[in-house]
This record gives structure tokens, sequence and C-alpha cells, in this order.
């Protein structure tokens, strides 16, 4: 038997409905904002994810699904949705046309990572992208937008954290600062850590290791060596949130692992679902464009995963939807009216009713057995006396009433139905 591959879910009836409820919340809230929705392609050309995230990021060097297609181009599945959004900004020059554009995406990301609850290979990402505008306003925006979101859900367990990288002067500054301080602590730190202190010496913040974690207690921070124009930024978003009243506090170490953050930066977490605890993260990218090869934008974005959240929910005992129904079930009494059943079920279908029939031949027993398991809230007895009559048996599955109904005033039947 071959299965789904590891890391990867399908997503089954009965719990769609909560994938459904999510979606539609999203994109009401990020409408409400005034964001419009883009797609973009599951696949990019390789480079546009190793120069946007950096070469250096564990999505770029260790997670990207990456093959060459059949002209030998290097081809990866998207592992997230900033670049390709930036990208289909220049290419159809979206910046020239409108000052500002504000754009949001609900898609699949793929990351080789290890499989582990809330972490999965093929997730989902919901997120939204304003580019074109450097005001600190945004930046709080995009925070509004996930907390109003997780507040809307009723997920309790969430805090938000924030921090601002600054720009790369101050902050390659700062680097210098934090190699000077480690340089004598290298031989302590994990090996991965080790390779960090090398590559992308920040994201030594974010190690679990223990010994890494003793050793940066005492780090300097990149928060003491801002310049004043970002430190400026910083307050103002912190204002702005304070205004709005959201909840938040600053978390100096908060480096997130993608190269291409300047300015703020913030993720919000969930105290209800284990070690992967983000369920959503983002920030300004003042340079991403230019770093693509493209003209300046500047930006700020943020990308929730919908897994993390769902579980977030299932774990709070939160969104509990109403169990499924249908509007009508049509149950053939008369073996020779199958057609008619058919006709008549669809007749209804075409006035936008939820129907359902039988395709089996079963008996008038099996169907009202399958008209109960379907939480049908009506059924429609069809065959009989009544159908020499021209009319059929309405029945009320929820209090049980029954009434004779003319079968050729369509819209009289309707109005009992809805
Ligand atoms: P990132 O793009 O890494 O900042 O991720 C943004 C959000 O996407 C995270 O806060 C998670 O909620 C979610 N996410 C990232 N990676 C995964 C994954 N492998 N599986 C499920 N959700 C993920």
């Amino acid at each position: 038997m071959i299965k789904a591959i590891t890391g990867t879910k399908d997503i089954l009836p009965g719990e769609i409905e909560k994938w459904q409820f999510l979606e539609k919340l999203v994109r009401n809230e990020l409408e409400n904002f005034n964001y419009n929705e883009i797609r973009t392609p599951i696949f990019e050309e390789t480079a546009l994810f190793s120069r946007g995230i950096g070469e250096a990021t564990d999505i770029v060097s260790k997670e990207m699904y990456t093959f060459k297609d059949r002209s030998e181009t290097s081809i990866s599945l998207k592992p997230e949705m900033t670049a390709s959004v930036v990208r289909a900004v220049l290419e159809h020059s979206l910046d020239k046309q409108f000052g500002l554009n504000k754009l949001y995406y609900i898609s699949p990301m793929f990351r080789q990572e290890r499989p582990q609850a809330g972490r999965l290979r093929q997730f989902h990402q919901f997120g939204a992208e304003a580019l074109g505008s450097m005001h600190p306003a945004l930046d709080a925006e995009m925070i509004l937008i996930c907390y109003r979101i997780f507040k809307i859900l009723g997920l309790k367990n969430v805090s938000v954290k924030i921090n601002s990288l600054g720009v790369p002067e101050s902050r390659e500054n700062y680097k210098k600062i934090l190699r000077e301080y480690l340089s004598d602590k290298i031989k302590d730190l994990s090996e991965d850590s080790k390779k960090r202190y090398e590559t992308n010496i920040l994201r030594i913040f974010d190690s679990k290791d223990e010994r890494d974690s003793e050793i940066m207690k005492n780090a300097p921070l990149l928060i003491e060596y801002l310049d004043n124009v970002s430190l400026e930024h910083f307050e103002k978003v912190k204002q702005i949130l304070l205004a709005a009243q959201v909840p938040f506090e600053v978390d100096p170490v908060l480096v997130r692992g993608l190269d291409y953050y300047t300015n703020t930066t913030f993720e919000i977490l969930s105290g209800s679902v284990g070690s992967q605890s983000a369920l959503c993260g983002g920030g300004r990218y003042d340079l991403l464009s230019e770093q693509l090869g493209g003209r300046k934008i500047p930006g700020v974005g943020f990308a929730a995963g919908m897994e993390r959240i769902l579980l977030a929910c299932q774990n709070e005992g939160i969104l509990q939807l109403p169990e499924t129904c249908i509007d009508v079930y049509v149950v053939r009494i008369d073996k020779e009216l199958e057609n008619e059943t058919a006709a008549f079920g669809n007749l209804l279908r075409e006035r936008n009713l939820k129907v359902e029939f039988d395709y089996q031949s079963r008996s008038v027993k099996a169907q009202m057995r399958e008209a109960n398991r379907l939480n049908s809230i009506n059924v429609i007895m069809f065959g009989g006396e009544e159908y020499q009559r021209g009319s059929a048996v309405l029945k009320n599955m929820k209090n049980g009433e029954q009434q004779e109904v003319n079968l050729s005033d369509i819209d009289s039947l309707i109005n009992k139905l809805k």
C-alpha cells in the first residue's frame, strides 16, 4: 500500500470544516484591513529563495525541496511566501501602479524538517505583506491582524513578542561585538552553534542547547546597539500597539530565522501547543526587493501556521463547530421512480438547497437511516399514492411533523424547506 509521505497530511471531511472556518475568518479579517489576495506558483527558481531568504538560513541550507527539472533548471517548492510576493510585485510593476500594495495569501508551504506535533513538511500558512511604505503603523498593523484573528478564534494562551533588528549597519556592528564576546567561548558551544558562529551568528540565540543558553545569557544585546532611527521606529511601533490595546513584550533575543528582516520582528506564541509554540511570525524587510535585484520597495509582513493554530484551538477546546447537516433527503418509495427522484432532487439543488438521495437502490428503511446519519432536516417521501396525486409527503425530522406538499408548486415547497 502506498501511503502519504512522512510529514504530509490528508485533511478529511470532519476536519476540513475547521479549515474552511479558519480560512473564511482569515479572508474576512484581511479584507476588512483592505488586503487583496495574491496567489503565486507552488514552485520557483531556487535562486529566488537562496537570494531572498539567505544561503545560511536553516530553510535554504537544510530544508528546501529542491530539484532539477527536465531542462536542468534548479527549482524549489516554496518554503515561505514573502520572496515570491516581492518577486511578483516587481515582475508586474505593482509598485509603480499603486503606492502601497497590501496583499494576503493562504497557501501550502514545503520544508523538509523533522516532523513532530505542529511541524510538518507540507504545512499551510496565511499571511500578509504590505509593500511600499516604511511607516511603523504597518508594522503594528501586522501584529494587530494576527492578534485579532487569535482573539476572534477565542485563543487565550497567546503572547506577543516583539524586537527590533535595526538596519544592517548597526546589525553588522553588533555582530562584531557578539563575535568578540563569543571568541573565547566557541569551544563550549554546541556543534550547531559553532557553525552558526561562522555563518549566522544571531541564530545562536535560538539554540535550545543548554550550554548555548548559558553562554548567551550574558551576551550583549542587539537592542543596546541600535541606531537612533531604528530605535525611534521601534518606539512608534510600541506606541501604536499600546493605543490598539495589544499586549506585548519586548524580547531582545527574538532574531528569527530569515536573513531579510530589518527593524521590527515579532512572533505570537501559544502556551497550548508544546514545543513548536510560534503561531505566527513576521517583520519588516526594507532591503529584500533590492536583494532580489529589483527596485527599492520597503515592506513588512507576517506568516501564520494554520496547523498550529488549529492545534492550539483543539488543545484549548475551542472551535467546536456545529455538526454538518443537509436540507433535504429525498426518499424514493417506489423502485421504478429512480430517475424521477433524482430529477426532483436535482431540481431542489438548483434552488440552492443541500440535497441527497439514494444511488444504490436501497430499501425505504435504509434510505431513512441514511437521512438520519446525514442529519437531514427534512425528508421528502417520493412515490406511493401521493405521487399519483402530484404530491409528496414532507417530514420535518426535527419535530416529526408531516404534511402533504404539491409537487407542481415548487416555490411554496422551497419556502417550507428554508
Ligand atoms: P516562519 O516562516 O518560519 O517564520 O514561520 C511562520 C509560521 O509558520 C510559524 O510561526 C509556524 O506557525 C508555521 N510553520 C513554520 N514551519 C512550519 C512547519 N514545518 N510545520 C507547521 N507549521 C510551520
